[in-house]
């Protein structure tokens, strides 16, 4: 099997605390899920809740139009498929990375660095204490090994990560 390039992660300035919606009255045993990725629901936020043009989601999530206009698409079907078929909907995992991350150094200071920083910059030096040794910290309900936090293997977002947790 060929194995593709990763594919691009798209920027999500939002990740939802609550995860799992469920109709009211159907028995866990015969309910039906459809499962939304991060980056369906950001694009749901984007252009339905915050009502910005295709153009500018796009640009915020860092992809192309025709690429949010699929993601938007799908998610708004499965959306209506939960909706009128009375299916839980369950958002998880997707190929996204967080437009902000918080970072800790070992000292124990905190703070943010922006999508644009971690893509293009070198590691992140505490403003603090000028530390290297730093390690992102998840947003609540995101942590490793749980697949909450996207698919990230091979991507640049895990490459960062493996660099601050093993380097010495
Ligand atoms: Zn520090």
């Amino acid at each position: 099997m060929r194995r593709g390039r990763p594919p691009r992660l798209r920027r999500v300035g939002f990740i939802p605390q609550v995860t799992y919606f469920k109709p009211a009255g159907i028995p866990l045993r015969i309910l039906d899920e459809v499962h939304l990725s991060v980056e369906e629901a950001e694009a749901v936020r984007l252009k339905d809740l915050e009502g910005l043009e295709q153009e500018q989601c796009a640009e915020k999530m860092n992809i192309s139009r025709p690429t949010f206009q699929r993601v938007l698409g799908s998610a708004r079907q499965k959306v209506a498929d939960a909706l009128l078929h009375g299916k839980a909907i369950r958002i998880e995992g997707g190929n996204f990375q967080p437009a902000l991350q918080r970072f800790r150094c070992f000292e124990g200071h905190e703070w943010e660095a922006s999508f644009e920083e971690m893509v293009a910059g070198p590691p992140p030096v505490c403003p603090e204490c000028r530390s290297v040794n730093a390690i992102p910290v998840h947003p609540p309900g995101f942590g490793f090994g749980r697949g909450g936090w996207g698919r990230h293997r091979g991507g640049r977002w895990q490459r960062l990560i493996w660099f601050f947790l093993y380097q010495s």
